[in-house]
């Protein structure tokens, strides 16, 4: 029951209360100890130290963590000290990030059959002038490549399902399975609730 509590995700702030992470309660709080962050009460924003936070009484409805000798709150939201940075939104281009986007997909077909039988497509041939992008990169499966060999999706009488686009979620919160509610409350898409849903 602790481990799982220390692996609660917490919405890491930075100085200027714009979402950069998603950390670890375990983190958290030794970034709380070490002074590095405070937390922030999402219900009315005030911000806790080391000190204050392990002074609060607990309410009843909420988890906490069996310290050695008292129980803790456990954070939803730290704010960092003294990073102001704003991570990159733009997601990276890599194989990685393609099959991710076409959800492991063949987008001319539809089928799933796995990472190992589907592979990147120019969709317009690179012989014709196609180029290493995010929107000419489509994900195919053995049979639709063969099919389409060194044509373009017209030229083979196929029909891309969706116009190949650069994705614009943050890995950042794309790693996470869950969201805690109050997150949205700080500009983080939230999905769900801890431990109820997860995301697909
Ligand atoms: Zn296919």
């Amino acid at each position: 029951m602790v481990a799982k509590m220390l692996e609660r995700p917490t919405l890491v702030l930075n100085r200027n209360w714009q979402p950069v992470n998603v950390a670890t309660v375990a983190r958290s709080l030794v970034l709380l100890w070490n002074e590095a962050a405070r937390v922030v009460d999402p219900d009315d924003y005030r911000l806790y130290s080391w000190a204050d936070w392990t002074a609060l009484k607990l309410r009843d409805d909420e988890p906490w963590i069996q310290a050695i000798r008292q129980r803790l709150r456990v954070p939803e939201v730290i704010v960092l000290a003294g990073y102001d940075r704003v991570p990159r939104a733009a997601v990276s281009f890599s194989r990685r990030n393609i099959f991710k986007r076409d959800h492991w997909t063949c987008q001319y077909c539809g089928v799933q059959p796995g990472g190992d039988e589907l592979s990147i497509d120019h969709g317009l041939p690179r012989s014709q002038g196609g180029t290493s992008t995010w929107e000419n990169f489509v994900l195919a499966c053995v049979a639709c490549n063969k099919r389409k060999a060194d044509r373009t999706p017209r030229q083979a009488g196929l029909k891309l399902r969706k116009e190949p686009v650069r994705p614009t979620w943050k890995p950042l919160y794309a790693r996470h399975e869950a969201r805690i509610e109050s997150w949205s409350k700080f500009g983080a898409r939230c999905t769900g609730t801890w431990g109820l849903r997860r995301e697909g």
